[in-house]
């Protein structure tokens, strides 16, 4: 049997909509994406396998937001789709984009997009639609993920994608990419997984003066940059040093001393 027979026929026996469901799950084995409670954004939802998969991995505490060109059916059971909402628009479009911020309500956890494009069976338009829609996915996790949320994107492999990773590597804490078992042999798209949504005020390799006001518990001078905490081995507290940053995470990041050998 192929993979793709294997895919489809678990599916339809577990009760999912779509074999895109393994993707999904597939993709939180590798690099836990989303977690209880948490409120996730699932963009290209339709017919709802991703949305199924992301209800269940939320719990009943969570929330999904799902958003598709076509309607999405009410989940068959009653508890997965009391945790659903779903919007029925294109994501290319400004007020579909303000509906989903609004059903947010403030900031989410995960931003998934399986968005894919009408086939033309032009590979290069294919794969220039493929990106446009994983830009407008980047765009909405950036205006909707909290400091910290994961990003999934589905992209067509091309020659624009290496500008398209850069970009989302300068936000996340990594990016990873990689093709899900339950992909077609034949498929020559892949995921981008961006972990830790980074909302600090500045970068690796960023050079600027601060002033310690704290210590750490190891000893390290503590800065903080628009309330970003940064540690700085070797500065006392009180102490206004230069620093080049060598390390950010979402929360706090690590700069070394450029005054000092
Ligand atoms: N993840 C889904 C699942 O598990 O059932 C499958 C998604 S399917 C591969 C891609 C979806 O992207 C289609 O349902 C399509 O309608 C949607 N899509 C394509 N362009 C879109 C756009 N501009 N705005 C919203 N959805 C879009």
């Amino acid at each position: 049997m192929t993979r793709r027979d294997d895919y489809y026929n678990r599916a339809k026996q577990e009760g999912y909509r779509s074999r895109a469901a393994y993707k999904l799950k597939q993709l939180d084995e590798l690099e836990n994406v989303i977690s209880g409670g948490d409120t996730v954004v699932d963009l290209g939802a339709a017919p709802g396998g991703w949305l199924q998969v992301a209800a269940e991995k939320v719990g009943p505490t969570g929330t999904v937001i799902g958003v598709d060109l076509q309607r999405i059916k009410d989940l068959d059971d009653p508890d997965l789709n009391d945790r659903v909402e779903t919007i029925r628009g294109d994501m290319t479009e400004k007020r579909t984009r303000e509906r989903v911020v609004d059903a947010a309500g403030g900031t989410v956890d995960a931003v998934v997009s399986d968005m894919a494009p009408n086939m033309s069976g032009e590979y290069s338009l294919d794969q220039a639609r493929s990106l446009h829609l994983a830009r407008q996915a980047f765009e909405t996790a950036l205006e909707l993920l909290d400091t910290g949320g994961n990003f999934v994107v589905k992209v067509f492999e091309g020659p624009d994608v290496d500008d398209f990773r850069a970009d989302v590597e300068a936000e996340f804490q990594y990016v990873r990419a990689t093709a899900p078992k339950a992909t077609r042999d034949e498929s020559s798209e892949i995921y981008l997984v961006g972990k830790g949504r980074l909302t600090a005020p500045i970068r690796a390799g960023d050079e600027l003066e601060v002033e310690i006001v704290d210590v750490g518990s190891e000893g390290d001078g503590i800065a903080s940059v628009d309330g970003y905490r940064l540690f700085v081995p070797g500065a006392e507290d009180g102490d206004t040093v230069r620093v080049r940053v060598e390390d950010v995470k979402p929360n706090f990041g690590f700069a070394q001393r450029l005054d000092r050998d």
